[in-house]
């Protein structure tokens, strides 16, 4: 246990992105009281589809300290009807459902329904936006679409990070100037990415820090299955880029979290 961390409860070790659900870990319950107690202040489990949806939201009732995202991914375009929406939109107005996610364009593993998929997307951002929530963006080999789509939504009052970011730093930037955050996890770790020299040059406001748990383990545990509790090796990672501390990692990340959440005076 990180005592340090504990202590001075300015320093917000925020996961803006797990998936801490019983189709890949039997220990849930472990793997959130592990993280807790090793500096984690925040997790944000998101759903993307309709159990996982649920799932989420009954482990942010149960853990004051975990909160909801819920949507339908990419993944689950051909399968939800106009009453998963609906399911979806009553959703939202639970208490500990903090943002929209994961949402987005998979254009890597589902080619053939492209509209579809933009559709559903854009349906879930008017949601987002009729109920005042943040998106979690998923976005591969999508990039113009998702930030068209973001565009003409104009998700400026709402926001949103765009998750695990893996493009360019001109359209981070274009992406930041729409709204959003950029999520950045384990990737950054990895020995063969070119993500460290575009996540370097852009500015910590912008910044949120995730894990993709149970996905994208960060190195040296790379391989195995992923957990909030390394979050810090991505903060670590992030500092040593930049050449700053990592105090100054988690407390910028974890503000820019808490603000786009709405959550900075209420917890
Ligand atoms: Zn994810």
């Amino acid at each position: 246990m990180n005592l340090w961390y504990t202590f001075f409860g300015d320093y917000m070790l925020i996961d803006t992105h797990c998936h801490l659900l019983s189709e890949d870990y039997d220990n849930i319950d472990e793997i959130i009281t592990e993280a807790l107690v090793d500096g984690i202040q925040l997790l944000v489990i998101n759903g993307y589809n309709r159990e996982t949806n649920e799932e989420a939201i009954r482990l942010a009732k149960k853990y004051e300290k975990v909160y909801a995202a819920i949507g339908y991914g990419p993944a689950e375009v051909g399968n939800i009807s106009d009453n998963d929406l609906v399911v979806l939109e009553k959703q939202l107005q639970e208490l500990k459902v903090i943002a929209v996610g994961e949402i987005g364009l998979d254009y890597y593993w589902y080619k053939d329904n492209k509209l579809e998929q933009i559709k559903i997307f854009r349906k879930q951002i008017k949601l987002a936006k009729k109920y005042n929530k943040p998106i979690i963006v998923h976005c591969r080999e999508a990039i113009k679409d998702t930030y068209n789509a973001l565009k003409e939504e104009n998700i400026k009052k709402i926001r949103g990070i765009m998750h695990c970011y893996s493009s360019s730093l001109e359209m981070a930037y274009q992406f930041i100037k729409l709204g959003m955050l950029i999520g950045v996890g384990g990737v950054i770790t990895f020995k063969n990415t070119k993500l460290g020299n575009v996540i370097k040059e852009i500015p910590l406001e912008y910044i949120v820090l995730e894990t993709d748990a149970p996905y994208l383990t960060p190195e040296p545990y790379r391989g195995q299955k992923n957990k909030p509790a390394y979050l810090k090796i991505i903060a670590n990672k992030i500092a040593e880029l930049k050449q700053l501390e990592i105090d100054t990692i988690i407390n910028q990340t974890g503000l820019n979290a808490l603000e786009l959440f709405d959550l900075k005076d209420k917890i």
